[in-house]
């Protein structure tokens, strides 16, 4: 398979020749395979994601390669996509360690095809929701229990249920995302870059919309503790890391 970087498909002249080393550069030494496509995004005030890395999967039907497994019909592409402001924040002239640092975070995400495993939990949860609601159906069909009963029940299961299972999923991605900061200091071996861009971020105002549905998702992550740890977090356990390699 080629092993090419594809930047910004659409806008070619606005390629920056840096942030194409700096991305050649971690794919190598992350040892991606295939194509690596990386998409600068205009504004999009409703996504609160400075960067995104991922693979995304798209299904190719080409019953002429008569393959045998499902990956012969799915294609996944290693996608990076950056917001056109967030290289303001971190320049990659100006600041390329510590956009450096922040892509080999992403770059860890794609190596590890961290989005399909979070999309394979979340199936499962569906699919577990989906196994209560059969079974309360049927205890309610059956009669077995007065109705008001079999309501009650089934209410403080669910409930139950999206606790147990929110709290899980969430502590799972934060420990993912954990795993995403070791590996972009070991790679970069620059854990004070990676440390100053936490710093950037944390003292850059966002301009993510305020809007009801924005704070009903920031208060839903809240509650389960968020997809991140806290930046302050973060910087210790990266100093942490700093102490390890000293000792
Ligand atoms: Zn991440």
């Amino acid at each position: 398979m080629e092993n090419r970087v594809t930047i910004n498909l659409l806008n070619r002249e606005e390629l920056d020749p840096k942030l194409y080393d700096i991305v050649c550069e971690l794919r190598d030494k992350f040892k991606i395979k295939g194509w690596l496509y990386v998409k600068i995004k205009d504004e999009d005030r409703t996504c609160p994601s400075d960067f995104c890395g991922g693979v995304i999967p798209s299904p190719s039907i080409d019953f002429g390669s008569r393959g045998k497994r499902i990956r012969d019909y799915v294609k996944c592409e290693n996608e990076l996509i950056i917001k056109r402001r967030d290289l303001e924040k971190l320049n990659p002239n100006k600041q390329p360690d510590e956009l450096k640092v922040i892509i080999a975070h992403e770059c860890s995400h794609i190596l590890n095809k961290d989005q399909l495993v979070w999309g394979a939990a979340s199936f499962l949860i569906f699919i577990g929701f989906i196994c209560l609601v059969s079974l309360f159906y049927l205890i309610a069909s059956l009669n077995a229990f007065p109705l008001p009963i079999t309501l009650l029940v089934a209410i403080v299961v669910f409930i139950k249920y999206i606790l147990i299972a929110g709290k899980r999923y969430y502590r799972f991605r934060r420990e993912t995302e954990t795993r995403c900061d070791r590996d972009a200091v070991t790679i970069t071996q620059n854990v004070d870059a990676f440390i100053r861009a936490l710093k950037i971020y944390r003292d850059e105002p966002t301009n993510v919309k305020n809007t009801l549905w924005m704070r009903a998702k920031r208060r839903w992550y809240g509650f389960f503790g968020g997809t991140h740890n806290p930046i302050s977090e973060r910087i210790k356990y990266a100093e942490s890391l700093m102490q390890k390699k000293e000792n």
